[in-house]
């Protein structure tokens, strides 16, 4: 057998010796971190929350990221987790316990709220409230109240929330506010300089940008909120990987150019289905038409690249002829990659819900950097698949 070749500890920290210089960041894979003397070794766990302790809460590519992400959220401390759905449960958990009372709006995340619900199982009273309430939150708000989820706009039927008058309410009565940001993105909304403790991302949308990747990350300014929540991402493992923070950082270098093209797409396009006879609303918080369009004027500077349609009363095969009818556009439910996606969510989904804003299917338009020309041609021509059947079907019923 060959000899095989010492590795040298500490290797790694002489990365940047050499005069060599680039404009990626470097890729830093470690579980095993290494120490130089048994003191260091045994303080380990006494380093502070960025501190580097075991691979598990990451290397300098992670803090590299991780500083980027808190500079764009305007936050002082960021970490991220291995999806978003985990910066979500992460959150919560680091939060809630037995005896707390957790508000939760009804237009969050459906995973967000399944998760929710399984923390009744450990003794955390969860209630759902409308996402519409703004100030009149003050009235759910209980003296063992300890956090207010919010997520504006809301998934899939885009409510915005007003989101100073329930921090306000929230910050009067020493209740914490966490919200998802997934859909703005940091560059289109600041939710921590309205006051809200904890913003969260789906890095897997916007940041990564390119469907192939799943992250999240969660920033604050508070320093003792971010060391609980780096504690217990120690303790659940929930570790990322090195390679993934480096996609995101090169996702983040073209963000703004994407969200910008983007939002301005299916803003056009969303512009062009409100005018089509087959749709009955469109979604979209930046159309003067939409119900909660004030709210969102007065709180972003942008929009993103996701909306929501209702169309005409129809049976499902209208729907299947619509979905049939896509050449481009993917059947898929995500956002804020290059590719368009298009979404269906049952009127069951908003049946389920305590306090639905819509009462039909719902059809979700994530828009990619395709040409709008030709997602626009394709959307009108799977909308007269629809009509066909539909008409179809109602010469049938009248016979
Ligand atoms: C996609 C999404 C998530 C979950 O992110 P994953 O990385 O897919 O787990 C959470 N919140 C919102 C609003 C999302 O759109």
């Amino acid at each position: 057998m060959n000899k095989l070749e010492i590795i040298e500890p500490g290797r790694c920290s002489d990365a940047q010796a050499g005069g060599f210089s680039s404009l990626s960041p470097a890729v830093f894979r470690a579980s095993t971190i290494t120490f130089a003397t048994l003191d260091d070794f045994v303080a380990r766990k006494s380093r502070p929350a960025d501190g580097y302790t075991y691979g598990v809460t990451g290397t300098p590519t992670h803090r590299g990221l991780e500083t980027r992400i808190a500079s764009l959220d305007k936050a002082r401390h960021c970490l991220v987790v291995p999806s978003g759905q985990a910066a979500i449960s992460l959150t919560m958990l680091a939060l809630l316990k037995a005896g707390d009372h957790f508000l939760i709006s009804d237009a969050s995340y459906g995973p967000a709220h399944d998760f929710a619900f399984r923390l009744t199982q450990l003794g955390v009273e969860v209630e759902r409230y409308d996402p519409c309430i703004g100030d009149a939150i003050a009235a759910m708000i209980r003296p063992n109240t300890r956090l207010i989820w919010l997520e504006s706009p809301g998934t899939i039927t885009m409510e915005v929330q007003d989101v100073p008058a329930i921090v306000a309410q929230a910050k009067a009565r020493g209740v914490l506010t966490a919200i998802d940001n997934s859909w703005a993105s940091p560059l289109y909304y600041s939710p921590l300089s309205l006051g809200v403790d904890l913003c969260i991302h789906a890095c897997s949308k916007h940041m990564g940008g390119h469907s192939d990747l799943l992250m999240g990350s969660i920033s604050t300014n508070d320093v003792a909120l971010h060391s609980a929540l780096r504690a217990l991402q120690s303790s659940m493992g929930l570790a990322v990987s090195a390679d993934d923070c480096f996609l995101v950082q090169r996702g983040l270098d073209t963000m703004a150019l994407r969200l910008e093209a983007q939002s301005a797409k299916a803003l056009r396009i969303a512009e062009f289905l409100q005018g089509h006879p087959m749709v009955r609303q469109v979604l979209h918080p930046a159309l003067a038409s939409f119900g909660t369009h004030s709210l969102w004027r007065a709180q972003f500077t942008g929009s993103g690249s996701l909306f929501s349609l209702v169309l005409q009363d129809a049976p499902l095969d209208a729907f299947r002829a619509l979905f049939n009818a896509f050449k481009h556009i993917a059947i898929g439910a995500s956002y804020g990659g290059l590719h368009s996606l298009a979404a269906f969510y049952p009127v069951q989904n908003q049946a389920n819900r305590r306090f639905p804003t819509v009462q039909a299917p719902v059809i979700r338009l994530a828009v990619g950097i395709e040409d709008d020309t030709t997602l626009i041609d394709e959307l009108g021509r799977s909308l007269e698949a629809f009509d066909e059947v539909l008409n179809a079907s109602s010469a049938k019923e009248s016979v």
